[in-house]
């Protein structure tokens, strides 16, 4: 369970990105934020991982008040929480496998990294996750040769071998043609059914988040204008 409780976000050049936010998200759930470019749907993201700190009210993930993690604390709790960008942030030029193997041990030596010495647990844990994904076939190839989506999914798969409870994903599809867009989502659609992982993503095609999306959120400057069914919303969020 997420818990936001009256929270704002100010950034250091007094933009208000976020105000009274108050939602509470349940494990589980599929959620899709809408809303126009500079609402604030990103900064409501980010601060689930604390990739920024709120300014006011708190942060509750599964009881754990967020804002009190300190250094390794922090480091540990985005352990549980997957994130996934619109730009795939993958290694482009090392192969599928090793992307994945590579953030799975984020401890290891550069010297082990090239030489491409892992364990065979981690080797299953990459390989299962995928073939979660569909990409199993695409192991050994270079990032670089993939398509968008390929590479979407690559990212995934990344972020599924860490076992995560939590997937945030920024505008995951944003930069993929629609028939792709589809099979990314289909991907997010299995994750959340299949294995019971939250996935909270912001979309700003509103027609693929209101048929994917148990739950809607629309953000207009900074604040919350519509919580609900994706059947419910109206023209106006
Ligand atoms: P969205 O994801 O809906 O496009 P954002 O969360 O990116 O919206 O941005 C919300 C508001 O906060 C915008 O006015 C944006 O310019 C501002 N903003 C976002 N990131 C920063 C930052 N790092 N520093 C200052 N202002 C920011
Ligand atoms: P997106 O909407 O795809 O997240 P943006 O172009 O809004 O991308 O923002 C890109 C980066 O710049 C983000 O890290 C965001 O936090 C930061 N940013 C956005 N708006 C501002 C701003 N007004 N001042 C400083 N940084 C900003």
């Amino acid at each position: 369970m997420i818990e936001f409780k009256n929270v704002e976000k100010k950034y250091p050049n007094n933009v208000k990105a976020l105000e009274d936010i108050n939602i509470q998200i349940p494990k589980g759930e599929f959620v899709a934020v809408i809303g126009l470019s500079g609402a604030g749907k990103s900064t409501l993201i980010r601060c689930i991982n604390r990739m920024h700190d709120i300014t006011r009210g708190k942060l509750i993930v599964d009881g754990i008040d967020i804002g009190k993690l300190r250094g390794y604390e922090i480091r540990k709790f985005r352990q549980r929480i997957g994130m996934i960008f619109q730009s795939f942030n993958l290694v482009t030029r090392i192969s599928v496998l090793k992307n994945v193997l590579v953030s799975l041990v984020p401890e290891l030596s550069a010297w082990r990294k090239v030489t491409g010495i892992f364990s065979r647990e981690h080797k299953i844990k990459a390989l299962t996750a995928l073939e979660q994904v569909g990409i199993l076939d695409k192991a050994f190839v270079r990032v670089d040769q993939l398509s968008g989506g390929q590479q979407q999914r690559v990212a995934l798969a990344r972020t599924l071998a860490q076992n995560p409870e939590i997937i945030l994903a920024d505008e995951p599809i944003a930069s993929l043609d629609p028939v792709t867009s589809k099979q990314v989502m289909n991907d997010f659609k299995r994750i959340n059914e299949e294995m019971g992982i939250t996935v909270i993503m912001n979309i700003h095609h509103v027609e693929i988040a209101l048929e994917y999306a148990h739950r809607i959120l629309g953000v207009r400057d900074g604040r919350i204008v519509y919580d609900g069914s994706a059947k419910d919303v109206t023209e106006e969020v």
